[in-house]
Order: C-alpha cells, then structure tokens, then sequence
C-alpha cells in the first residue's frame, strides 16, 4: 500500500524522521496518520488492499475525503461498500472516495459527486489566480465541505487556488 506515510510507519506506532517531517509542516494531519494505519490493518482481513495507492486523506469535520487513482478508487470503497462502512464507523465520519486528477476541472467534479458543477472557470486577479467552481445552490447540503475545506483540499491535489460560487 502506497500513502502519505512509508510502509515503515503504517506498520508501526512511530513515525520516522521524514514521515514525522510532513507531519510537523502540515503536509499530512495526524487524523490522516491514522486512517491510513487504520486502512493498512485492514489489508491483513482484505488482501485486495495491499497493493492500492492512496494519494491523499483529508480530514473535513463532516466528511473525510479520500483521494486514489481511478483503479483503486473501487478497492478502497471495497466489495459492497465494506471498507468504506468500516472506515467511517472507525471515525464516526462519512467518507468520500474520489478519484484522483491533477486537473482542476475534473477533480472539482470528482470531488462533488451528487452536486450540479455549471462550470470551473479560471478568474484572473491582482492577488492570486484561482478557479470559481459554479455549483448549484440547491445542493449545498450534498458538498458536505465549508468553502474554506473545499478550497483547501483541491490545493492539495492539484496545487491550485480554487473558489466554491453558488448559482
Ligand atoms: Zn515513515
């Protein structure tokens, strides 16, 4: 299993020199530590697991997100949803698992499955370039992430500033 964390770490209660590193600087949170050592102990019941990529883990208060390459986005869901319901029982959380691009556009899109996406429009600005995400306002219950999460999670992705609008 590829994640945020070395093999070394999911194993283990330590971290490493350089997993602890990405720890401190907020590349990785420590709730997503240990959902993906929590997804590793599953590997031992569920061997489909073992050789999935997860690209990241981010920690919404209503939601976790899970980002991972299109063909493991079915692995981690896992047969029936099994995975999917241990993991969000283990966090009291719901849990999305999005299939993972570096595109802005597309990954807006994967990351708001039930939401009408209008468009994903880049918007120039003296301060910083960003993309407005139109969706429908109707379904705003569905996004389940404040616009600050939103934004914060496509940044992890793809690097780029992204901006949630409401039609
Ligand atoms: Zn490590």
């Amino acid at each position: 299993m590829e994640a945020a964390i070395c093999e070394v770490c999911l194993k283990n209660d330590m971290l490493c020199e350089g997993c602890s590193k990405k720890l401190e600087e907020g590349e990785i949170s420590q709730k997503a530590v240990d959902l993906s050592r929590y997804l590793y102990s599953l590997t031992k019941e569920h061997s489909y697991l073992k050789d999935i990529e997860v690209n990241e883990i981010y920690v919404g208060e209503e939601v976790i997100v899970i980002v991972a390459p299109e063909e493991d986005v079915g692995k981690v869901v896992g047969k029936g949803g099994e995975i999917v319901k241990k993991l969000a029982s283990e966090v009291d959380r719901a849990i999305r698992v999005v299939e993972m691009s570096e595109e802005v556009k597309q990954f807006s899109k994967n990351l708001l499955p039930d939401v009408k996406v209008y468009g994903v429009n880049k918007v120039f600005s003296p301060k910083e370039d960003y993309y407005k995400v139109v969706v429908d306002s109707d379904d705003t219950s569905r996004i389940m992430l404040k616009d600050e999460e939103f934004t914060e999670v496509v940044k992890k992705v793809t690097g780029e500033s992204a901006k949630l609008s409401f039609k």
